[in-house]
């Protein structure tokens, strides 16, 4: 059983926490493969609820491995809480955590260089969440990262902080913040890593070895296909690398072990922070998402940005991780509408032909309109429905209207926060 992946297909938020969480109840190894904490993934099952950032969504099923990949970037305080607060709900990760020494690590210096830009950027600022993670991606490319690797050897650490604090102190003391001290920080660092030496291992071979096996590996994406560094709306995107390929850079899948990739999109759509969002609704049913979908950040708390569903960059997200099936999360927040909105293509300025995500940039995305389809609400709570011919016929019709939008078929419908809350279609 080769591997399966899953993917934000919008930009982010979109409940893969608790998809990967049901799909890992038959998991052998829950893998990460990028970002860092940065991403919030909210988990509800018999352990409890979890917000967790960093460990893989395997951490609730006993039997699964759980893999952090080279590709994710470590913020060391946030981890080790995260794997306290597991283990204090009798889920005991010790023997279960393989994290890549190849990992680069968010130090000190990276949120404060990240807070820098953004008071530059002014009124354009990218709304990042703030946790330094466009500067340890740009240190890594830029060969200036500190990885695990590092911290296994004090003097090592010591020569390569000196070496950047050389040049980001002089940054930080320019726009007024407290230099970092380098044996400060190395102490600091050092003492964090002796905490979690003894799950900082190559999961390399343990991820093969799986997949030699045909054991079923799931491969847990962060954030979304259009957050993505190269495809999002840049710069209003993060920095790592958001697709289905990622996990092959990430963690060292081969693209040949992919076998199912999983597109979790929510029947609307939502964004934290700014960029481009054709549907966005700044009205009362903009209010109603955001209300009834919860809509505030699990990492900032920011109140999310509520639009309609946009099939036309789903369709491309589906066409660029090559999604073989969708999961259509949170169908139950369009419960009580009276009619519910598709978009399913864009027009640009003077233009009447329809117009493609792909086409152009984050500018021209903002001059856009959406072309929408209306369908029919159908005003019934679906929460507790857990077969599709138990949905109400304009929820069937509207599922159904979205996956041929989308060119893929939907094979999961979520109705609820909680990780029996589903509803599987054959
Ligand atoms: P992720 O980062 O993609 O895992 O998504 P988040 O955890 O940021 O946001 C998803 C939120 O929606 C969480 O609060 C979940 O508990 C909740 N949720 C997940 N699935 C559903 C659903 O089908 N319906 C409702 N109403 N809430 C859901």
């Amino acid at each position: 059983m080769p591997a399966t992946v899953v993917i934000g297909a919008q930009w982010g938020d979109e409940a893969k926490g608790k998809l990967v969480d049901s799909l890992a109840e038959s998991a052998s190894l829950v893998a990460r493969f990028n970002g860092g904490d940065n991403a919030g993934h909210t988990v509800i099952n018999a352990y409890g609820t979890f917000k967790v950032r960093l460990v893989p969504n395997g951490f609730s099923t006993p039997g699964a491995l759980c893999a952090i990949g080279p590709g994710v970037v470590l913020n060391l305080n946030t981890l080790l809480q995260e794997i306290a607060t597991i283990e204090a709900s009798d889920l005991a990760l010790s023997e279960r955590l393989w994290i890549s020494p190849r990992c680069h690590v968010v130090m000190p210096y990276h949120p404060l260089v990240e807070g820098i830009y953004e008071a530059a950027k002014g009124t354009g600022r990218t709304g990042t969440t703030g946790r330094g993670m466009g500067p340890v991606y740009a240190d890594k490319v830029s060969y200036n990262g500190i990885r695990l690797y590092d911290l296994q050897q004090p003097e090592v650490l010591l020569e390569k902080l000196r070496i950047q604090l050389e040049v980001k102190n002089r940054l930080l003391q320019a726009f007024e913040a407290v230099p970092l001290q380098a044996k400060q920080v190395a102490d600091e660092y050092l003492a964090l890593f002796e905490r979690l030496r003894p799950v900082v291992r190559e999961p390399f071979g343990i991820v093969q070895d799986a997949l030699q096996a045909g054991k079923q590996v799931l491969l847990e994406g962060a954030q979304g296909s259009l957050l993505d560094n190269t495809w999002g709306t840049y710069p209003f995107c993060t920095a790592s690398d958001t697709l289905s390929g990622g996990a092959c850079s990430g963690l060292g899948v081969a693209p040949r072990w992919i076998e199912r990739v999983v597109g979790v999109t929510k029947a609307y759509t939502s964004r934290v922070g700014a960029g481009p969002m054709p549907t966005e609704l700044l009205d009362s049913t903009g209010e109603v998402l955001r209300k009834e979908g919860q809509e505030y950040g699990t990492v900032t708390g920011r109140p999310r940005r509520c639009g309609w569903l946009d099939a036309e960059a789903l369709r491309f997200t589906c066409q660029l991780n090559g999604v073989s099936e969708l999961a259509l999360t949170k169908l139950d927040v369009l419960d009580t509408l009276p009619a519910v909105k598709i978009c399913t293509s864009y027009r640009a300025p003077a233009s009447s032909q329809p117009a493609h995500y792909w086409e152009g940039n984050s500018a021209w995305l903002e001059t856009v309109q959406p072309v929408y389809e209306e369908l029919p609400g159908w005003q019934q709570p679906t929460r507790q429905l857990r077969e599709f011919g138990d949905l109400p016929a304009n929820a069937r019709a509207f599922v159904q209207r979205v996956q041929e939008l989308a060119g893929v078929k939907v094979s999961i419908v979520s109705v609820g926060p909680e990780r029996n809350e589903s509803i599987l279609i054959q």
